[in-house]
């Protein structure tokens, strides 16, 4: 069986799971939200990474069936959370297909009603690829901010994007490619390049979330340039939601204090 026609069976029979990596307030060390990481669990157990499958989806036409099979996964493993959680958000990976394609909206909202949550509870994560198109990018995102879910352009500085044209978008968030991360004071001519766009992004007044923070020096030069936000291996690699649900139920319960002897 070719990998596009496996692909297909795979979406029909739901092999699709999700790990969550946390977001991490700089400053605190607090979790406040993670990204949704798309995995394919064949029927004999393999793991198969995004990276692999996602670039097969999309040029096979199926990126936008697989962005709806996500958005039901994030629906069944987070809901009962952001219910209870209003201020998490969860970021999902939006392909360019999905930005264009009618109904997008639709099925964010109707994922919404059967969590019972919120919009700005969803972080939607688009690269510089998926606004390729400036009057599209400026409609769909300026409708999805309207309807106030929270909009992140993501692996930041690979792309093409000016600075005018990104002030011309309504985004929230702007993560920074792991390429950048990796060279902080490695001497390698791209270490500078993390200072401009860091400048850059507090001139446009965006809150920051760098990628692929895997080191304590690293954390501590993002902070001490304003960064607000990490994700990287340093705070926790992708993992089943439960496990980002027990790490925050005994980060409450060491901020409750000790618990005092009855008596
Ligand atoms: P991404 O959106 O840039 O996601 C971050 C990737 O970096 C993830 O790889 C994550 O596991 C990895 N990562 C996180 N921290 C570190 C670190 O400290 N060091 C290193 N070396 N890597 C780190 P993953 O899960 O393999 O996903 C790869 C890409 O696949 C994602 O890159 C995203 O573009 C795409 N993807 C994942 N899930 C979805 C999805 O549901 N829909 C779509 N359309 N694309 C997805
Ligand atoms: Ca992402
Ligand atoms: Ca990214």
């Amino acid at each position: 069986m070719s990998l596009p026609v496996a692909l297909k069976a795979a979406l029909r029979r739901k092999e699709f799971i999700l790990e969550y990596q946390p977001i991490v307030d700089l400053r605190s060390g607090r979790w406040t939200g993670v990204e949704a990481l798309v995995r394919w669990r064949r029927p004999e157990g393999e793991v198969i990474l995004p990276d692999l499958f996602i670039p097969l989806a999309e040029q096979n036409g199926l990126i936008v069936k697989l962005t709806r099979l996500v958005l039901e996964r994030v629906c069944t493993d987070t809901a009962a959370f952001l219910r209870a959680h209003p201020d998490f958000h969860v970021g999902i990976n939006v392909a360019p297909a999905d930005f264009h394609a009618g109904g997008f909206l639709d099925s964010l909202q109707q994922t919404l009603k059967q969590m019972g949550a919120r919009e700005s509870n969803l972080m939607l994560e688009v690269t510089e690829r998926g606004l390729l198109d400036p009057v599209v990018a400026r409609e769909t995102t300026g409708l999805l901010r309207r309807h106030g879910f929270l909009l992140a352009i993501d692996d930041f500085g690979t792309g093409y994007s000016s600075l005018s044209y990104l002030e011309s978008l309504e985004l929230d968030y702007l993560k920074i490619d792991r390429s950048f991360i990796e060279a902080i004071g490695t001497g390698a001519p791209t270490s500078q390049v993390v200072g401009h766009i860091i400048g850059m992004a507090r001139d446009l007044g965006l809150c920051m979330i760098a990628e692929g923070v895997e080191s304590q020096a690293q954390a501590d030069y993002l902070r001490r340039q304003g960064v607000q936000y990490g994700q990287g291996w340093l705070f926790g690699r992708p993992m089943p939601f439960w496990e980002i649900v027990r790490h925050l139920e005994e980060e409450a319960a060491q901020e409750a204090g000790p618990v005092r002897a009855a008596g």
